[in-house]
C-alpha cells in the first residue's frame, strides 16, 4: 500500500526536515533576497538527483517523474522569503540574520517541500505522472514570486492540472490540517492618499482651507464603500492604520496624508470599489475647497480553492490522517500571493497545523514570537507526497 510506504519514509525523514527547518529558520533572507536560501534547496535537489531550473532569480522549479506510465502533472509549491522582524524567540534555532526572521513559516513550507521530494524520489517505482515542485521567492512583498514564476512560465511545460499549497496555521492543532472549498483569502490593495488643503492659524479658519476636517468627512464617507454599495453576501474590509496630520494645536496643517487596505473577494467589485473610493474622496475634497490625490497600488488577488479538487484532496487528507485530523477552515482576509496560482490553474491552499498550547506555542504569523510545533512535520511531508501521488490517479 503505497499510504503506508509515504507513512514509513515521512517517519524516517523527520529528524532530517527539522534539522533542514532550524537551518533555514537561523538563516532567514528577506523577500527577492533568498540566494544562500536558493543555493541550500539546489543542493539538497542535487544530492536527490532532481533535476531543476532556476526562475524569477532566486526561484527554482523541479520535476519528479514516477516510473509507472502516466502523464499526470500536479504542482506542490513552497514559498522561501522571510520578513522584516526582529525575532524574540530564544530558541538555539534563533534568526543569526539580525532583524529577519521566518515569522510566517516559509522555513516549514521549504523543508517540508524538500522532504516531499525525498519521498517522492525513494517512490518513483511506485506511481506514474510528473509531480512538479516549486520553490518561490517572495511571497510577503509586491509584486509576488508567484506573479513573476507565472510570468516565467512555471505553469508551462509541462502544465499542471493542479497547484496544491502547504501553509502553517497557528490556530490549528499540529496534527491536523484545514480545508476550505471555494473562496477563502482577500484581493489586498493598498491605500496611499493626501489631502490637500491651506494650512494657517488655527483662530482663523475663514481664511484657510482645514485638510483635517475634509480627511474625517472623507474617512466616515468611505466606509459608505463596504457599509452601502458592497453586496453584503461578500466580504470587504477597508482600513486607515495611518493618517497624519503634522500641525499643532493653533496650527492647521497644508495636507493630511493617509494610508490604508482595501480587502475583498471580488474581482468585479475589487475594480468597482477602487473607483468609487476615488471619486467620493475626490468628490468630497473638492466641494470643501480642497483636493485629493487618491492613489491604489494593486496587491494579490484573491485566492480561490476549486471545488472538484479541494473536495478530492480533502478526502485523500482525510484517508491519510484520519477524518477527525481534517477540519474545516473560515474564510481568512489576509492575501497569499498563491492567488495568483489559483487564478490560472485548479488549486487548493490549505492549513497545516503547527499550534502547541502545552508549549507556548500560539503566537499569530508575523509576530516576533511566531514558531511551529515540529512535530507537525510529522505529517506535512507525507501528506503531500500522499496528495500528489493520488491526485496523479495512483
Ligand atoms: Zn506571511
Ligand atoms: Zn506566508
Amino acid at each position: 500500500m503505497i499510504k503506508e510506504k509515504i507513512q514509513q519514509l515521512s517517519a524516517d525523514i523527520f529528524n532530517e526536515v527539522v534539522a533542514n527547518r532550524r537551518h533555514l529558520h537561523a538563516n532567514p533572507e528577506l523577500s527577492f533576497h533568498e540566494v544562500a536560501t536558493s543555493a541550500f534547496v539546489a543542493g539538497k535537489l542535487d544530492e536527490l538527483g532532481i533535476e531543476y531550473k532556476k526562475m524569477a532569480d532566486t526561484g527554482l522549479v523541479a520535476l519528479i517523474k514516477g516510473d509507472k506510465p502516466g502523464d499526470g502533472v500536479v504542482a506542490l509549491r513552497a514559498d522561501m522569503d522571510a520578513l522584516p522582524i526582529f525575532e524574540a524567540n530564544n530558541v538555539d534555532y534563533k534568526s543569526t540574520n539580525e532583524g529577519v526572521m521566518h515569522a510566517c513559516g516559509h522555513d516549514a513550507h521549504t523543508s517540508s517541500l524538500l522532504g516531499t521530494a525525498k519521498i517522492l524520489t525513494e517512490l518513483k517505482s511506485e506511481f506514474g505522472g510528473t509531480v512538479k515542485l516549486i520553490f518561490q521567492p517572495a511571497e510577503e512583498k509586491l509584486p509576488g514570486g508567484a506573479s513573476l514564476m507565472i510570468k516565467e512560465g512555471v505553469l508551462e511545460n509541462p502544465k499542471p492540472a493542479a497547484v496544491i499549497g502547504q501553509h502553517v496555521m497557528p490556530l490549528i492543532e499540529a496534527g491536523k490540517v484545514g480545508f476550505r472549498a471555494g473562496k477563502y483569502m482577500a484581493s489586498t490593495d493598498e491605500l496611499y492618499v493626501t489631502v490637500k488643503g491651506k494650512g494657517g492659524h488655527g483662530a482663523q479658519p475663514q481664511q484657510n482651507i482645514d485638510p483635517v476636517i475634509i480627511t474625517a468627512h472623507i474617512l466616515t464617507a468611505l466606509q459608505q464603500v463596504v457599509s452601502r454599495f458592497a453586496d453584503p453576501k461578500s466580504p470587504s474590509v477597508l482600513s486607515f492604520g495611518k493618517v497624519i496630520a503634522n500641525g499643532a494645536t493653533n496650527v492647521i496643517p497644508n495636507e493630511v496624508y493617509l494610508e490604508g487596505t482595501f480587502r475583498t473577494l471580488d474581482e468585479h467589485w475589487r475594480k468597482e470599489a477602487h473607483i468609487k473610493m476615488k471619486k467620493m474622496a475626490e468628490g468630497i475634497a473638492e466641494s470643501m475647497g480642497g483636493s485629493c490625490d487618491f492613489n491604489i497600488m494593486h496587491g494579490y488577488p484573491f485566492l480561490i480553492n476549486e471545488e472538484v479538487l479541494t473536495a478530492a484532496t480533502r478526502g485523500h487528507a482525510e484517508d491519510y490522517l484520519g477524518k477527525e485530523n481534517v477540519v474545516d477552515l473560515d474564510i481568512w482576509m489576509a492575501a497569499e500571493d498563491f492567488a495568483y496560482y489559483s487564478q490560472v490553474a485548479d488549486s487548493c491552499f490549505y492549513r497545516l497545523g503547527t499550534r502547541n498550547e502545552a508549549r507556548g506555542i500560539t503566537s499569530s504569523v508575523h509576530t516576533p514570537t511566531f514558531d511551529v510545533e515540529e512535530d507537525a512535520f510529522k505529517i506535512s511531508t507525507g501528506l503531500m507526497a500522499y496528495l500528489a501521488v493520488k491526485q496523479l490517479g495512483n
